[in-house]
């Protein structure tokens, strides 16, 4: 038979402090394939030290240790996780299951690490504990199980990879004797399959049923005896018989990791993973409500400065009453008038279109209809360009009717529908009958919110020359000729400066009537949009600060949640995952922490936006962008705060988290 085992001069000294603690000291042992072996000794002697270090769950701090002809002080974490994955069945006396897996989840963790296929792996899972005797507890939890049967569990898992190597420390330790008598029992038939066993006892009748009894005391080996071979090898019915050798390539499963890191993380404290989603939930929920919101509104004026006309300079009459209005009309009896509109287009460059107009309140009718809020308004100038308006049906009115004074009328979208009026049709305005020439096309209308700017329903208008107007309406008392001069300006380079000019030249024409003021809305907008960025960046600070804050809570909890699952670290290592397996996981279960509360957080904002929308009448405006943003945000934020975490349960060493 072939060494398994070659160990020469090993030495584990513990440093505690100043003192040293030798707990082996100048081992040489060699073992061969298909032994059965048992370690003896005192309490404190280096034994449990011995087993670690033959399933390289620890390093010798001198010596050399070959395992089936590998050097294994010169292997990686990699190549060590291989080792006790696929050669080593490490079976503990504290039996080490993991408490809230399944007896089959329990049997096959080494498969996983291994990356067998899941189904794969619970079949060979199942199997094996019903072959153990576990077939009527497959789905329990080890606390639902007796001694023995954790046992048979733990033995079932240390073997699930068929490893040549069996490594059993005091297996029948907490076990009552005719519980132990069987467990040995099983030992003896798998030493019998093949499987080479290492058993470590205090126990002299366990001994005994060992073919081969090494003895230390402090450290040293100070007997080693052989017996005769008690069976054969290869005889006799055993458990092990046609278990499949797993077939993954050693490296988890990132369907196992995902796995692993919601059922064991995630769903194992519902409430805490609640919990700590919270900073990331409100901090994701403010940016997706705040931006729609904000969005929303911005996207409202635009299409309010669309209606206006873009580049547009106002000249509007104020709105005055009492003595105000008498004394203004006392220095300006006319208020704006059409004259005005004309010194503006002789003066101002860069004029592209320019209107006016005067609403009079008078009822429109065609028979029996009365079109509802409808203003009939007194047009002058190229209101089509100025507002970007465009002629459904027949023609808008032109300069010939303003100089005739024709009696003729361009109705809006609404109006028509309301009156079933076609062109040609005479309505009646006020007590004048006019003839349709013309009907406009829909225009997008939305109620302005910002001060300074006033948009009426374009559909709702009449429009009619300014001449006509005049010549048949009655002129009310101190009113102003004109509402409203409109400016459409070829860019907006200069909207300022211009708009100035043209508040000097009419308040020139004015003789400095306080009667008129000069907006330009795309300003306003401007204006409107600065202080909103303002809003938004401090919207941007508090919902940073609070995805922060969720970081921070996610590190927090995750190096609790580290802590607290030490020993389930120390267990996952001691049947073959890597240090990338452990930081997989629990990075992955910081990820999800915070994707799950950033994908809450959205729908959440959503709500909240949606929600005030409906209350208060906000326009709100949802960019799949900035929701894409927010999940990936948070998802970043959990990789970055799980690192350090994820990092530290991968540096664990193996066998201090299993002596915890
Ligand atoms: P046994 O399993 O034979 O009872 P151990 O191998 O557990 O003995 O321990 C051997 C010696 O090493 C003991 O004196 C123990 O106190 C010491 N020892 C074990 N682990 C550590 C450690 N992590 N730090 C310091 N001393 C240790
Ligand atoms: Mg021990």
């Amino acid at each position: 038979m072939p060494a398994l085992i070659e160990l020469s001069n090993i030495s584990r000294i513990y440093r505690m402090g100043d003192t040293e603690v030798r707990a082996l000291d100048g081992v040489d042992l060699t073992v061969d394939e298909g032994e059965f072996i048992a370690i003896v000794g005192p309490s404190g002697s280096g034994k449990s030290t011995l087993m670690y270090l033959l399933g390289c769950l620890d390093r010798p701090s001198t010596g050399t240790y070959r395992l089936g002809g590998v050097e294994v002080s010169a292997l990686d974490d990699a190549g060590l996780s291989r080792l006790r994955n696929r050669e080593i069945g490490y079976i503990f006396q504290s039996f080490n299951l993991l408490p809230d897996l399944s007896v089959v989840e329990n049997v096959s963790l080494g498969l996983v690490y291994a990356g067998e296929d899941a189904e794969r792996g619970r079949a060979t899972a199942t199997a094996l504990a019903t072959r153990f005797g576990l077939g009527d507890r497959l789905t329990h939890t080890p606390n639902e199980l007796s001694g023995g049967q954790m046992q048979r569990v733990a033995i079932a898992r240390g073997l699930a990879c068929k490893p040549r190597l069996i490594l059993a420390d005091e297996p029948t330790g907490n076990l009552d004797t005719r519980t132990g008598a069987e467990i040995m029992a099983m030992f003896r038939r798998l030493n019998a399959a093949g499987h080479t066993v290492v058993l470590v006892t205090h126990d002299p009748g366990v001994a005994a049923q060992a073919d081969r009894a090494v003895r230390i005391v402090d450290g040293k080996i100070v007997s080693d005896e052989r017996k005769e071979r008690s069976v054969a090898i290869g005889s006799g019915e055993h458990e092990m018989a046609d278990v499949p050798t797993p077939q993954g390539d050693g490296a988890i499963r990132p369907a196992d990791t995902l796995r692993i890191a919601v059922h064991e993380g995630l769903l194992a404290h519902k409430m805490r993973s609640a919990l700590t989603m919270l900073g990331i939930v409100f901090g994701i929920a403010a940016v997706i409500a705040m931006t729609a919101i904000t969005e929303g509104g911005k996207q409202r004026q635009l299409e309010q400065i669309r209606q206006i006309g873009m580049n547009a300079i106002q000249v509007r009459g104020l709105p005055l009453e009492g003595s105000r209005l008498l004394a203004q009309r006392r220095i300006n009896p006319d208020g704006i008038t059409p004259v005005d509109l004309e010194a503006l287009r002789r003066h101002v460059d860069g004029i592209e279109a320019a209107a006016a107009w005067k609403a009079v309140k008078a009822e429109v009718r065609l028979g029996d209809n009365v079109a509802e809020e409808a203003t009939p308004q007194g047009v002058t100038g190229d209101l089509q360009a100025v507002l970007d308006f465009h002629v459904e049906k027949g023609r808008f009115l032109t300069e010939g009717d303003e100089t005739t004074g024709a009696r003729v009328c361009v109705l809006g979208a609404e109006v028509a529908r309301q009156l079933g009026a076609e062109v040609g049709t005479a309505v009646t305005v006020g007590d004048q009958l006019l003839t349709v020439v013309g009907v406009m096309g829909r225009k997008a209308y939305a109620s302005s919110d910002i001060s300074d700017i006033a948009i009426s329903d374009r559909n709702r208008d009449v429009y009619l020359p300014f001449s006509t107007l005049r010549s048949y309406y009655r002129k009310v008392m101190r009113e102003s000729q004109m509402d409203v001069i409109a400016l459409r300006m070829e860019s907006d380079d200069g909207l300022v400066e211009r708009s100035q000019l043209a508040r000097r030249i009419v308040a020139d024409l004015h003789r400095g009537a306080e009667d008129f003021t000069v907006s330009v809305p795309l300003e306003v907008l401007r204006q409107a949009q600065a202080t909103r960025e303002v809003f938004n960046l401090l919207i941007i600070v508090i919902a940073a600060i609070s995805l922060l804050v969720g970081g921070i809570g996610i590190m927090n909890i995750m190096l609790a949640t580290v802590t607290e699952r030490t020993r389930e670290i120390g267990i996952r290592r001691a049947v073959g995952a890597g240090q990338r397996a452990v930081l997989a996981q629990f990075l992955v279960e910081a990820s999800l922490l915070s994707a799950v509360g950033g994908i809450i957080g959205l729908l959440g904002g959503v709500a909240g936006a949606l929600a005030v929308e409906a209350v208060f009448g906000f326009a709100v405006a949802f960019s799949p962008v900035i929701a894409v943003l927010a999940v990936g945000i948070s998802v970043l934020i959990g990789i970055v705060f799980g690192l350090f975490p994820a990092w530290k349960a991968a540096r664990m060493d193996p066998v201090e988290a299993l002596r915890t």
